[in-house]
């Protein structure tokens, strides 16, 4: 089986926009409040968002089941306070829940985070508890900078965090460290900010002790870990100069990096300095990289063909499409398991 962990509803119906707008719209006027959704969104809008795209692309690239949330750039937890955040990420997690029930051997859910700048981090365990018990996802997006570009939170090791990680470990389900859109021009949203995140997350990670205080915790670090494979030589220096773990400790059983690399020579070092524990498939499609590159007349985010090129042994690939996001979702494994 090929799990794709790295997949957003990116194209869905445009009703989800509508609400979102209304909502952005009422926070100029003072008097406004903030509104559940109440969308009229079709079973067949839902077919149909999917059918043409994420769908199609499933069954063109031989990929099975995707781990589905919703659109990353969107969650934007910066605008509007912790209510906006918080019925602006219930109708989207609805959304998810709705695509997982119509397509269940395609989609598995995880969720967004009602989160706000300044808020607690545990203010969103009660909808990742929901989202978790009530509609069966196995993990959730974890923005680590919910101002959206401008880094006002603590790092990701400080306690600020701890309560919403008790929750994680409680309901055994892992956070991928997922930033949105980003306010502050300085950081182009999938280009800058996106990399950043995830090399910063990583960094925090060397320098903190999540690890030691959760030892089951998981984190997925996307984007192929960001700029960390290229500087794995910094990182294991900076970790050895300040007396932490190795990297591969460090990471083991806690820390993991998708394939969202577009092209074979990224991918390649991926693999080559990175434990193979601790990559997952993903393609983010459809996602921030749309188009076909002229090089090789294949999608960037077709990122199975990179994996495909590497030469892995069968035992090796099926750690890298199943076994490692069995580990990294520990909650997949039943759902997998059923479908059998
Ligand atoms: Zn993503």
């Amino acid at each position: 089986m090929i799990i794709d962990c790295h997949g957003h509803y990116t194209t869905a119906p445009a009703d989800l926009q509508k609400y979102r707008d209304s909502q952005i719209a009422g926070l100029k006027d003072p008097a406004y409040v903030p509104q559940k959704a109440n969308l009229k969104i079709s079973d067949d809008q839902i077919r149909d968002s999917l059918e043409g795209a994420q769908l199609k692309f499933q069954r063109e690239r031989g990929t099975d089941l995707t781990i589905f949330s919703p659109r990353a750039s969107a969650m934007a937890h910066h605008i509007g306070n912790e209510t906006t955040s918080q019925n602006w990420t219930q109708a989207c997690n609805d959304l998810i829940k709705r695509v997982v029930d119509l397509y269940p051997d395609n989609f598995v859910g995880v969720c967004q985070l009602p989160q706000s700048p300044g808020v607690a981090p545990v203010n969103s365990a009660a909808e990742l508890e929901r989202c978790v018990k009530e509609l069966g996802f196995i993990g959730c997006n974890l923005n680590p900078d919910p101002s959206g570009g401008n880094w006002t939170a603590p790092p990701l090791t400080d306690k600020h965090w701890y309560p919403l990680y008790e929750k994680m470990v409680e309901l055994d389900v892992p956070a991928m460290v997922h930033v949105s859109s980003s306010c502050n021009p300085n950081f182009h949203a999938t280009g800058a900010h996106y990399i950043n995140a995830d090399t910063t997350a990583f960094m925090q990670f060397i320098t903190g002790d999540v690890f030691k205080d959760f030892p089951t915790i998981k984190f997925i670090i996307p984007h192929g870990g960001g700029a960390v494979p290229y500087h794995w030589g910094r990182y294991r220096g900076l970790a050895q100069d300040m007396k932490r773990p190795l990297l591969p400790d460090m990471m083991k059983n806690n820390v993991f990096f998708d394939t969202c690399v577009y092209h074979q020579p990224g991918i390649d070092l991926l693999f080559k300095v990175v434990p193979r524990d601790n990559i997952l498939f993903g393609s983010e499609m459809v996602g921030a990289v749309r188009g076909i590159d002229p090089e090789t007349g294949n999608y960037y985010d077709d990122t199975k063909r990179y994996v495909e090129a590497l030469g892995l042994t069968d035992s090796e690939k099926k750690k890298i499409y199943e076994g490692n996001a069995r580990r990294a979702y520990p909650r997949l494994g039943a759902i997998l398991d059923k479908k059998k």
